[in-house]
């Protein structure tokens, strides 16, 4: 059914032809995106020939595309999500070199940055053997995951889980976490004043699980508001409170003593927020993806509460090729020379990531198939206000 749903190898080098027939924006076809966009050009300065200067400057001005990683071994799963996330390190590199470099072990995290910092040299005036400096960032990355036998070599791997491993395994680093996770508090308490307290499970995703998400009691008096995920993002920051009308009180479990109410109330509050937020648009029972189509991510992402303001800001997308995987691929907002715009990477096109708009905001907005959207924080203090705000 899909070009790329039938075989597991199916990544591989014969479908290349194809890489953009699926999504009808086929990823090595320079020539029709070169003349579409200086047929924009045309357009806006059709009144205006004295201003040909200005067209030829603005023309060369945005770079057209970059080299990433090629394709390797339906590796995919790796490099798409790679893409982004170097994406999002560009814009923290400080926080990474500070705080992951001086890890003196070789975990996933410190593996990753050094896959970055390699990956930053190709970015240097005059780079040489930019192909293989990739290969080899990628790769560093690729053996982890096939070291820690996360996935099996030449198969497709999940997209999130070798990441999701990766930052597991500094879980009781709160440095770290705080930076890369949605750090919250859980607490059970029945009616007699017993209680339990947890943190919220530790994962780098923020899940959203199709339009499904927008099942509360809000959004059914909001109807026009399912989808959007600004909205979901500002009711997840509220406290989230629930009764579940027949449960065991906590203490049971601890054996103290015996409590028979089962009127069980429960509250989940976010108490820190990453500097690089992503969200994920999850799996249905580990295999579909929830359809992504009417998820509207804005472009800015904003929070205020008495105090604090905070705001994200768009950076990344990873999408599928169907519903079940099988294939992915990015676009990020990528700047070069001070000029930014949307470039779509597919390893399957050489690896070549192609200037696809100067509109960033092209970026939002719903989108099918996507996976994972990433968002960058704009201003590191308002984190730690809001934390301190959260946790007084
Ligand atoms: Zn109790």
């Amino acid at each position: 059914m899909e070009l790329y749903g039938t075989t597991k190898p199916s990544c591989g080098k014969k479908l290349k032809q194809d890489a953009g027939v699926d999504d009808r924006k086929p990823p090595d076809n320079n020539k029709a995106l070169l003349k579409k966009i200086s047929k924009n050009n045309d357009d806006n300065e059709s009144s205006n020939f004295t201003n040909k200067k200005e067209q030829n400057r603005k023309s060369v001005g945005l770079q057209k595309k970059y080299q990433s990683y090629t394709h390797w071994r339906s590796s995919c799963y790796i490099t798409s999500l790679l893409e982004l996330l170097y994406t999002n390190y560009l814009h923290t590199i400080p926080w990474w070199s500070a705080n992951v470099g001086i890890i003196p072990k070789n975990t996933g995290l410190k593996n990753l940055y050094i896959s970055f910092t390699i990956r930053d040299t190709v970015n240097t005036p005059g780079a040489k053997n930019i192909k293989s400096t990739l290969n080899e960032a990628r790769e560093i990355i690729r053996r982890h995951v096939l070291e820690e036998k996360w996935e099996e070599d030449n198969q497709f791997g999940s997209l999130t889980q070798w990441f999701v491993n990766i930052i597991s395994e500094e879980k009781k680093s709160i440095t770290l976490m705080s930076q890369l996770c949605v750090l919250g508090l859980r607490m059970w308490s029945c009616r007699s004043g017993h209680f339990k307290i947890s943190p919220t499970p530790i994962r780098p995703l923020f899940p959203i699980n199709g339009v499904e998400e927008f099942n509360s009691a809000f959004f059914n008096n909001n109807q026009n508001l399912i989808g959007q995920v600004s909205t979901l993002f500002l009711q997840r920051n509220q406290l989230i409170s629930k009764i579940f009308p027949d449960q065991p009180c906590p203490y049971n479990r601890a054996n103290l003593h015996q409590c028979t109410n089962r009127e069980i109330s429960y509250e989940e509050y976010i108490i820190s927020l990453p500097h690089t937020l992503i969200f994920e648009v999850t799996q249905r029972d580990g295999y579909n993806y929830n359809l992504s189509n009417q998820l509207n991510f804005p472009f800015q992402l904003g929070y205020q509460e008495d105090g604090v303001s905070m705001e994200f800001m768009l950076t990344a997308r990873v999408y599928s090729t169907s519903s079940s995987g099988q294939h992915f691929y990015s676009e990020v907002i990528r700047s070069f020379n001070d000029q930014s715009g949307v470039y779509k990477y597919d390893d399957l096109n050489d690896g070549m990531a192609v200037l696809e708009s100067e509109d960033l905001t092209s970026l939002s907005g719903c989108k099918p198939r996507t996976v994972l959207v990433s968002y960058r924080s704009n201003d590191s203090d308002s984190h730690s206000i809001y934390s301190n705000i959260r946790t007084s």
